[in-house]
């Protein structure tokens, strides 16, 4: 199983700086490879996407309208809109869009189902914040959350395990608590739904070239959803390297998948 790494680079970037990170990205073997991602911004895909075209690395999205057909859905942006311009996955329910634009499981839902039927990878972001942890309400919010894939997890399905206290704040859950939630994950998935074919959960939250090795030698962590870091050449590079070094000699998909 391989180890997917997704760059998130939120609403970051300037043309001539995301070339000059493109143009450094394609020069790292373990950059430029089949399961390495960069979620940049709807206006910057048409920029990315040629200078990615014929490339292994793939140009992936923040997000996708819950809107499937044309229409007056203003500043929307629909998921046949983002195939034409070849991207590979699309961020679905990320905490700031949680958090800023009122995301809930009912959008959510239409958005999955919107990208999906364009062909796009859907990457179902799912975390508690740190209150909900504190009063131990990590698992329930997050199964809560996994509610969208009910009659929805088909084919090779991927997650995005990111506690909420841990994105952007420098603060990463331990090994422990990753491994129980990414289990507790894969074990919901297979009781709750029938589709999967594979399921990949990847960990976000201050993923960094320092810790990347630690987490991504957790059981059942089968990639990372990387933020500030995936701005950052040298950072994205070494994360990159130890999620290839691992799939050499991999350890992912823990939880047995036979129902
Ligand atoms: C993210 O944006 O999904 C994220 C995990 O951010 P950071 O790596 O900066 O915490």
């Amino acid at each position: 199983m391989d180890k997917l790494v997704i760059g998130n680079w939120k609403m970051n970037g300037r043309r001539a700086a995301n070339h000059a990170l493109l143009a450094a990205l394609l020069q790292e073997p373990a950059c430029n490879r089949r399961g390495v991602s960069v979620a940049v911004p709807a206006l910057a895909l048409a920029d990315v996407a040629a200078q990615l075209a014929g490339q292994a690395l793939s140009a992936s999205a923040q997000d996708v309208s819950q809107f499937a057909d044309d229409g007056a859905y203003t500043g929307e942006v629909s998921a046949a809109m983002l195939a034409e311009y070849s991207v590979d996955f699309v961020l679905l329910g990320h905490s700031e869009r949680r958090q800023y634009f009122g995301e809930d499981n009912r959008v959510l839902a239409a958005k999955y189902d919107a990208a999906h039927a364009a062909g796009l990878r859907p990457v179902l972001c799912v975390g508690e914040t740190l209150a909900e942890r504190e009063a131990g309400q990590d698992e329930a919010v997050v199964a809560a959350q996994l509610e969208v894939l009910i009659g929805r997890a088909d084919g090779d399905l991927v997650i995005a395990y990111e506690p909420v206290w841990a994105i952007g704040t420098g603060k990463v859950a331990t090994i422990e608590q990753i491994a129980a939630m990414h289990a507790y994950i894969k074990q919901w998935v297979l009781r709750n739904t029938k589709g999967a074919v594979s399921i990949r959960v990847l960990y976000g939250g201050s993923v960094k070239a320092e810790n990347a090795d630690a987490v991504l030698s957790t059981p059942n962590v089968d990639g990372a959803l990387v933020g500030g870091a995936s701005l950052d050449v040298s950072a994205f590079r070494k994360i990159c390297e130890t999620a290839e070094k691992l799939i050499k000699y991999g350890n992912s998909q823990d939880v047995n998948l036979d129902r």
